[in-house]
C-alpha cells in the first residue's frame, strides 16, 4: 500500500505536573503501582497543524494493544503515569492517547514507536533541572510567568507554552508545558502556533507534590 501523507505539520509533546492535576477541587488518584516522581510526566505526543487545528481518532482500527508497548511498561509507569480517578494501571491514559492522537501519525510510527519516540524526547527535556537551575522549585511559591519561560528555555534551548489551572483556592498554578517537535518527530522546534488556553496571569504557583 502507498504511504500516507501526514496530515499534520509538527507535534506537540505535552508534559504535566503532577501537583496540579491533583491539587485542584476534582483532586487525583495515584496509579495502582504507587506514586509517582515528583516530576513532570508525559500527557501526550499531538500531532498539530500550523493553523492550531488538528486530526484526531485517525484509525479505530487500530486500537492499543498493550502486548505490542511490553518492554516500554515500566518506563510508562516512571514517565507517563495516569493520575485520573479512579485509580487505574495506566493502560487506559495510553490508549486513549494513542488512539486520539497516536493514530493520526500512523504514516511516522507504529504504536511502539508512538511510545518510544515521546519518552525519548522527554528524556531529552530534563524540565525540573532546568527549573531548578534559576530557583524555580515546586515548593508551593509563586513565580513569574517569564521566570518559568526563562528558566526552560536557558536549561533545554526551548521555550515552551505554559497552561495553567487552578488549586482549591482559585490560584493559578503550572500545570502543563507545550513543547514543539518537528514533523518527523527528530526533535524539538519553535512552536509554529501556540495551543489556546486562558492567560496564566503574572503570579504562578509552582505546588509541591
Ligand atoms: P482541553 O479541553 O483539556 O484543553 O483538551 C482536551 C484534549 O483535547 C487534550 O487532552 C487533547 O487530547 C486535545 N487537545 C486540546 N488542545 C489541543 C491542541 O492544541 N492540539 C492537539 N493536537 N490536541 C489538543
Ligand atoms: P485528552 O485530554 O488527552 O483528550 O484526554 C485525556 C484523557 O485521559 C481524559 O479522559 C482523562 O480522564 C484521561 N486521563 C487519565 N489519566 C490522565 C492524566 O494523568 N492526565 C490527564 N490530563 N488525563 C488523564
Ligand atoms: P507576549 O506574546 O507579549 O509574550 O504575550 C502576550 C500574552 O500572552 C500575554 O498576556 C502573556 O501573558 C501571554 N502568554 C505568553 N506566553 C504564555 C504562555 O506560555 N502561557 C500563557 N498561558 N500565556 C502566555
Amino acid at each position: 500500500a502507498a504511504a500516507q501523507a501526514a496530515d499534520y505539520d509538527f507535534f506537540y509533546l505535552v508534559l504535566q505536573w503532577p501537583g496540579s492535576y491533583c491539587d485542584t477541587k476534582k483532586s487525583c488518584c495515584y496509579p495502582r503501582t504507587g506514586k509517582p516522581a515528583a516530576d513532570f510526566g508525559i500527557h501526550g505526543l499531538w500531532p498539530n497543524r500550523d493553523d492550531g487545528s488538528y486530526p484526531q481518532n485517525c484509525n479505530p482500527a487500530n486500537a492499543f494493544d498493550p502486548s505490542k508497548v511490553s518492554d516500554l511498561l515500566s518506563s510508562l509507569r516512571a514517565e507517563w503515569p495516569t493520575l485520573a480517578c479512579p485509580a487505574s494501571d495506566g493502560l487506559q491514559f495510553w490508549a486513549h492517547e494513542w488512539e486520539k492522537h497516536g493514530t493520526c501519525a500512523q504514516n511516522l510510527f507504529n504504536e511502539h514507536g508512538y511510545f518510544q519516540t515521546a519518552l525519548h524526547l522527554r528524556d531529552q527535556l530534563r524540565v525540573l533541572d532546568a527549573l531548578a537551575s534559576a530557583g524555580v522549585a515546586p515548593d508551593g511559591g509563586y513565580y513569574t510567568l517569564s521566570a518559568v519561560k526563562g528558566a526552560i528555555q536557558q536549561g533545554t534551548g526551548f521555550e515552551p507554552f505554559v497552561e495553567c489551572n487552578r488549586d482549591e483556592s482559585g490560584n493559578s498554578q503550572l500545570y502543563q508545558l507545550y513543547f514543539c517537535v518537528d514533523a518527523r518527530a527528530s526533535g524539538f522546534v519553535e512552536c509554529p502556533v501556540q495551543p489556546g488556553g486562558r492567560p496564566c496571569g503574572d503570579r504562578i504557583e509552582f505546588p509541591a507534590f
